[in-house]
């Protein structure tokens, strides 16, 4: 009993001696106890420096990624689903033309705009998928209803498209994903005769993804893309592919990617980092680097992740020379675009 009581007195003089929530926040943190909930985004990652960025862009994005935290942490915080959250969170970017996802998608070698979006439930490993669509306005919902409203995980080109009419969503003429600065990219490149290599600061990947964990401890991850630009012959990336660009599993962690879609597909880079946490002490930091920074680095596969596991640790781990990104979560958050 005497020896139960010190130890409880040197615990409470430790607690006392914590520093408190200085508000400076890591990228990267190792709990153990459960946060009561976590969000973390993505916007991409890519050629994305200083040099080639205006004060008044800069602040564009960092109010974008500001605002879809602030959606997905108010359904979070009043006690919504991880899933809501998700969905919510990145509809906002897909309305956003910055993005290359949903409005801002980029064009494909036909001068098109085609579409990939999946998510993924880690408490019961349901998932759903579509991929080549180009009429629904946010593919993330699709692929949420392919998920809840259809036997199937995922659906493609213009059955998707009609699915999603069907599931009364809303519908919009392919015209409505133009913006003038992708239809540019796209002449660029064609006129540089870059194919489909990522080569110069035309190339942002700028896909966008949301991993949510909810007061249950379900754990949600989304992402959603045009893909990249100048693809040809209904090319799909990662980003639909479950396990590739986008995993959940409660019991691990959630991941979405964004980057050169055939390396995260061959490399299987979201279930990947999952099945690190599943079989290894590993934290989330050191998976994504053992993924990220070191198998992909070695392939020349550029991009990068967000992960969050079950007690609300994150990590957002790149190769590139940026990625759009922040997390929140109680009395926390950051947002970044460059390395440092
Ligand atoms: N991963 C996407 C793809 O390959 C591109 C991106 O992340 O921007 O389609």
């Amino acid at each position: 009993m005497k020896k139960f009581i010190i130890y409880i007195l040197i615990s409470l003089g430790y607690i006392a001696c914590e520093p408190k929530n200085t508000n400076t926040p890591s990228e990267n943190s190792n709990q153990t106890i459960p946060a009561d909930y976590a969000l973390v985004i993505h916007g991409g990652a890519g050629t994305i420096t200083r040099n080639n960025m205006t004060p008044e862009k800069e602040r564009q994005y960092l109010d974008a990624l500001h605002k879809a935290l602030d959606v997905g942490e108010g359904i979070l915080k009043n006690g919504g689903s991880s899933m809501d959250a998700v969905v919510q969170t990145i509809k906002i970017l897909e309305n956003n033309p910055l993005f290359n996802a949903g409005k801002g998608a980029v064009f494909t070698h036909d001068e098109t705009n085609s579409l990939d979006a999946s998510i993924m439930r880690g408490s019961d490993l349901n998932a759903g998928a579509v991929a080549g669509v180009s009429t629904v306005k946010n593919p993330i919902m699709a692929a949420r209803a392919v998920m809840e409203n259809s036997e199937h995980v995922m659906l493609s080109g213009t059955g998707a498209d009609e699915f999603s009419n069907q599931q009364g969503l809303e519908i919009v003429d392919s015209k409505y994903f133009y913006t003038e600065k992708r239809y540019d990219a796209l002449r660029r490149i064609k006129e540089k005769d870059l194919g489909f290599r990522v080569v110069d600061e035309d190339y942002k990947f700028g896909t966008v993804g949301a991993v949510a964990l909810d007061e249950n401890g379900d754990i949600v991850a989304g992402t959603s893309t045009g893909g990249m630009t100048n693809k040809k012959y209904g090319r799909i990336g990662d980003s639909p592919v479950i396990g590739a660009g986008t995993y959940a599993n409660n019991a691990t962690c959630g991941v979405s990617c964004t980057g050169h879609g055939e390396y995260f597909i061959r490399w299987a880079v979201a279930h990947d980092i999952s099945a690190i946490l599943e079989y290894t002490d590993l934290s989330v930091t050191e998976a994504g680097e053992k993924v990220i920074m070191d198998k992909l680095v070695k392939v020349d596969g550029s991009g990068g992740a967000i992960i969050l596991d079950k007690f609300g640790n994150v990590a957002m781990p790149f190769n590139s020379e940026g990625m759009y990104r922040g997390y929140v979560k109680p009395g926390e958050r950051v947002v970044k675009i460059y390395k440092e």
